[in-house]
């Protein structure tokens, strides 16, 4: 699909499984099992949907999955299978190497958003999979990411991303800001403190990459709001926030760990939203 300058394509990096009670909260499982079944250890299938920019400041990547790295044990508890070749493979065949990437945007250093980033060389060591990237990061995540909470610390692993600061590669800014002429980046604080959204927009379009704020389609209704969030009444406010906003703009919402959807509308249902289905086009090869 194309946004202004802009040509977009999801890319799946892996498949993976987390548990069903974990990523609805406080959500019975008699109600989120009809859309997102759990299988025989109460996880429910999930993945990690990154998105190709192409346009004007060369190919940029939002989030880039779980990647490699991770051991027998780790695979096993997630589940974790890198989808057809992974990231890198999903790159390839549309005529890309890691070293083409001009910018990675990272929503935040959950590791299945910067697991990627980094891969082992022979000796064991994590070096950087995009060396000519800039890697966009938030302050206040970084920060946080540094020094988590007991609640929180199993999602960080300082591996996949203090190499690519060690070499240079990271800009780091504060807050919302418009990197790029039509891309934009938005703070939320309920899942961790400052994830970035981000937004493609031009005059008649505009695309939301909702990262975990809603990571499915399932949780488009307000009270859907995953238990690993932090700030669970922040993450309402931020919801109500930005789908009020995606009713009136009639945003695309792009969903990184959809199983099934890519995309989706949202039409107001009673005081809450629900999904309205909307297609995802793109070309499954390129011209390069
Ligand atoms: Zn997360």
């Amino acid at each position: 699909m194309n946004i202004g300058p802009y040509q977009l394509r999801a890319l799946e990096a892996d498949r993976f499984k987390l548990d069903g009670g974990a990523m609805f909260g406080v959500v019975p499982s008699v109600l989120w099992q009809k859309t997102n079944p759990a299988d025989s250890r109460n996880r429910i299938d999930m993945t990690t949907r990154c998105l190709l920019i192409e346009g004007p400041p060369g190919p940029i990547l939002v989030d880039v999955g779980i990647g490699g790295k991770g051991d027998k044990k780790f695979r096993s508890i997630f589940a974790q299978e890198e989808a057809a070749g992974g990231l890198t493979g999903a790159l390839q065949r549309l005529g890309l190497e890691p070293g083409d990437i001009r910018h990675v945007i990272l929503t935040h250093l959950h590791f299945d958003h910067v697991g990627g980033l980094t891969r082992l060389d022979q000796a064991g060591a994590p070096q950087p999979l995009f060396p000519n990237a800039r890697h966009w990061f938030q302050r206040r995540q970084l920060d946080w990411a540094r020094s988590p909470s007991l609640r929180d610390r199993a999602s960080y692993q300082p591996t996949n991303w203090e190499p690519i600061l060690a070499a240079g590669l990271g800009e780091v800014v504060d807050g919302d800001a418009e990197i790029f002429h039509g891309i934009r980046l938005y703070c939320v604080n309920g899942h961790t403190p400052a994830m970035q959204l981000v937004e493609i927009a031009d005059e008649q379009n505009n695309l939301l990459y909702c990262a975990d704020l809603i990571p499915t389609q399932s949780h488009i209704p307000l009270p859907f709001i995953m238990g690993y969030d932090l700030e669970a009444i922040t993450t309402l406010r931020e919801k109500e926030r930005f789908l009020a906003s995606a009713v009136e703009r009639s945003t695309l919402l792009f969903f990184e760990h959809d199983p099934v959807n890519i995309v989706s509308r949202v039409i107001p249902h009673g005081n809450d939203y629900r999904a309205e289905p909307a297609t995802w086009e793109q070309e499954s090869t390129t011209t390069r």
